[in-house]
């Protein structure tokens, strides 16, 4: 049997996360590994497994993810100073989970290009 995807088991609330935000369409949680003082991952609902497999028919979706990072960067206190959203896709995007999620980071100065 295929194992549960980790990221639609925190959404639907079977596995435990520090949950900041949820609505019908995207969930945002702190990253259990954080990379910067602040690091929250927003996630769709809907399974998506990669950046390669969205289609036109998500872009709201992808928008309404951007809005949420936005509006918890205010949130949190790191909009003014600056903050980074990243979407990796596939190995060498360094992508570990397979289910869409934008890293929304920040709390510190960050470097580029990324390592
Ligand atoms: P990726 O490398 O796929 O872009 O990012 C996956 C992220 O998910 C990593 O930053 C990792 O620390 C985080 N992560 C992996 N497993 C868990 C978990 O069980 N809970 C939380 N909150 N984050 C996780």
């Amino acid at each position: 049997m295929n194992k549960p995807c980790l990221f639609c088991e925190i959404a639907a609330g079977r596995m435990e996360a520090d949950v900041l935000h949820q609505d019908d369409h995207v969930v945002a949680f702190r990253d259990i590994h954080p990379q910067t003082p602040t690091h929250v991952l927003v996630i769709p609902r809907k399974h998506i497994t990669s950046m390669l497999d969205i289609e036109p028919v998500d872009a709201e979706l992808l928008g309404h993810m951007h809005v949420t990072a936005r509006d918890l960067a205010k949130r949190l206190g790191i909009a003014e100073s600056g903050y980074r959203s990243v979407f990796n896709c596939g190995r060498d995007g360094g992508q570990t989970v397979w289910h869409i999620h934008l890293h929304l980071l920040g709390g510190r100065s960050m470097g580029w290009p990324p390592w």
